[in-house]
């Protein structure tokens, strides 16, 4: 059966902690088993919602957008294993479940077989189509990582924070959330030692608009200039047991270094 254990026993401790900082909503966790919650499947697809009592009025919110969002995202893969989604009452009790604290700006958190969602009830200002998007962006990763990282039991080496995030960002239509290219152009000549490709401890920290706006515009570049067809092709290989960096070449017959200088040059234009 499904297990998250083969994709991080190969991480030392300084990587995991790395990890952990990077991955910002995909750092893998089993799932909790809190008491007093029910649960509901949702009919025809592999997810299951799980949420307190006093959860149950946002299930039409959170089914709904559900379903709205399975078509963008199995454009990359399908559902191979079943989907939890659990629903935390509030922001505090989603920090104790995913183990991160101070990040206020959380809202979900997704590994390879679960979603954790604070409560739209929770939220202080909900609009439901960010609340959608939110939606879209999480189960992205749950397609991508099932799609591309069970059969090869890949390693989180193979998944770059660039395109990861890039990939959820797209998918769930986030670049108004995101700098403008113009914007994401001045930042980063402002920034010259940033590299999307290879960001800092200290910038993925302290420097989220810049990394996950950088994300959106290369997987944004890639899409527009070899499609989306060639996204499908590069998570075939990874699931085929290569690394990021092979797939990549072989996907695109040139490497990730070659592809930003390439991005870069458009940003300018
Ligand atoms: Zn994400």
């Amino acid at each position: 059966m499904f297990s998250t254990v083969p994709i991080l026993h190969r991480l030392s401790l300084l990587s995991f902690a790395l990890l952990l900082t990077a991955q910002g909503c995909t750092f893998l966790l089993p799932p909790p088993t809190g008491k007093g919650m029910e649960s509901f499947p949702l009919p025809g697809v592999p997810i299951t919602i799980r949420y307190q009592p006093a959860d149950r009025s946002t299930l039409p919110l959170i089914k709904e957008s559900i379903m709205q969002a399975l078509p963008r995202v199995t454009r990359w893969g399908r559902l191979i294993h079943p989907v939890t989604v659990i629903v935390c009452p509030d922001h505090d009790s989603l920090e104790r479940a995913v183990q991160r604290h101070g990040y206020r700006w959380l809202k979900a958190w997704a590994t390879e077989e679960t979603i954790y969602l604070q409560s739209p009830r929770s939220w202080l200002v909900l609009s439901r189509k960010r609340f959608l998007a939110l939606v879209t962006h999480e189960l992205t990763h749950v397609v991508h990582y099932q799609t591309a990282g069970l059969r090869a039991s890949r390693s989180t080496k193979n998944d770059p924070l660039w395109f990861r995030e890039g990939l959820a960002s797209y998918t769930a239509g986030q670049g108004s959330r995101r700098y403008s290219r113009k914007t994401l152009r001045q930042k980063l000549h402002t920034h010259p030692s940033f590299n999307p490709l290879s960001p800092t401890k200290k910038e993925i920290q302290k420097n989220q608009q810049l990394l996950y706006s950088a994300a959106h515009h290369l997987v944004t570049f890639l899409i527009e200039k070899f499609g989306e067809e060639k996204i499908r092709k590069l998570l075939r290989h990874i699931a085929e047991g290569n690394s990021f960096d092979q797939a990549f070449e072989k996907t695109y017959g040139t490497s990730e270094k070659e592809m930003k200088k390439e991005w870069e040059l458009r940003l300018a234009q």
